[in-house]
């Protein structure tokens, strides 16, 4: 199959003819059971009629995505939820109010409209109303529902511009909108409201603190920053190894001087081994390091620009052909918990205290 690219403004409210034409297209594709990856604020989506089975398992085959991990249901307008969820509880509405549009994703009592496909099997269905004006339109145009998970092959690193879903998708779709880069960088925090008191499954740019201002008490899943508890993550995706990049990825955790000097040190050996080295840090140890890919992610002090530059850097690891990569860690609070959690998913939980 051919893959169309079209250039589109993510953050647009208002389009231009020929962008219209363009989103009508995407959604008519989306409408007809194909599959559109598109920009959120968060990471790029491959979008699919989320109410059309067909389309569904149309995902998981483009995506190499098993079966049993569900998929978000992105609509357009707050008024759309109750159209897919047996009940809109009060909660939903305060976390709608405020922040939607926008990174977060809420896990409701699905209706019977919402196929066991999109599901993964589940009575329950997760919902995000995103804030790119790009994503809404052609939530619109698709028909009011469309299932989007990140727009990557099953367990790479999401895709935060449009040259990352090509490198993994092209021919296996129909479309993909090229908004550039996204804005946000890691994909959106879900919470559980079917639970007392709600849970976070997943952390993303909202925060624990920002939810609680919003909903009183909240819970985490303890799943999330830690592995080998012998539970079950409650979002089934988050079994996965994900985000992770074809080299072996370590965390190195300690006092800045112990941090660089160890890694030196491995970079070091592996480079006396014949191996291909990457270092994923912050911009005021930069000069420290020596490899043959040294990457920032930014100013330690900037969280959102690391959030926002982790998974090119990861994928970049992957283009240079580096096979032993070494990172530095991050305060798992904030912002920051979203980062590691990703983070050390992507290296498979593995962490070197120095
Ligand atoms: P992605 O869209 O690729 O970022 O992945 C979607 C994430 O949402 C996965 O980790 C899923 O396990 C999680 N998810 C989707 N629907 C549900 C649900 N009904 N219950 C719990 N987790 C869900
Ligand atoms: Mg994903």
């Amino acid at each position: 199959m051919d893959t169309v690219i079209e250039k589109i403004r993510q953050d647009a409210e208002e389009f231009s003819t020929g962008e219209e034409e363009i989103l009508r297209r995407a959604g008519s594709v989306i409408r007809d059971g194909g599959l559109v990856a598109f920009p959120t604020e968060t990471v790029y989506g491959l979008g699919g009629d989320a109410l059309n089975s067909e389309s569904a398992r149309r995902i998981y085959a483009a995506k190499g995505r098993p079966s049993d991990n569900p998929l978000i249901v992105h609509i357009c307008r707050f008024e759309d939820l109750s159209g897919i969820v047996a009940k809109v509880p009060d909660e939903a509405v305060k976390l709608a109010e405020a922040f939607w549009p926008g990174p977060l994703t809420m896990i409701l009592h699905k209706s019977e409209k919402v196929p066991y496909e999109t599901t993964g099997g589940l009575d329950t269905v997760a919902v995000r109303l995103p804030a790119s004006g790009a994503a809404r339109k052609l939530i619109e145009y698709g028909g009011g529902y469309v299932a989007a998970p990140s727009a990557n092959l099953s367990g790479r690193p999401s895709p935060t511009d449009a040259e990352s879903v090509k490198e993994d998708l092209n021919g296996r779709i129909r479309m993909i909108l090229d908004g550039g880069a996204v804005g946000i960088g890691l994909e959106s925090t879900i919470v559980d409201l079917t639970v007392t008191p709600p849970q976070i499954l997943r952390p993303g740019y909202i925060t624990e603190s920002m939810l609680r201002k919003v909903l009183g008490e909240v819970d985490t899943d303890v799943t999330i920053m830690h592995d080998g508890s012998g539970q079950k993550p409650r979002a089934p995706g988050m079994k996965y190894r994900h985000y992770a990049p074809k080299g072996e990825l370590v965390i190195v955790e300690g006092k800045p001087d112990n941090v660089a000097a160890y890694i030196n040190l491995r970079t070091a050996e592996a480079a006396g081994r014949g191996a291909r080295t990457g270092i994923l840090c912050t911009g005021g140890e930069l000069s420290r390091y020596r490899a043959d890919v040294v990457q920032c992610l930014g100013e330690r002090s900037d969280e959102e620009s690391i959030a926002k530059n982790l998974y090119a850097a990861l994928r970049l690891m992957d283009r240079e052909h580096v096979e032993k990569i070494y990172s530095e860690s991050f305060e798992a609070q904030g912002l920051g918990q979203a980062i590691m959690n990703r983070l050390l998913k992507a290296a498979g939980h593995k962490v070197v205290k120095v």
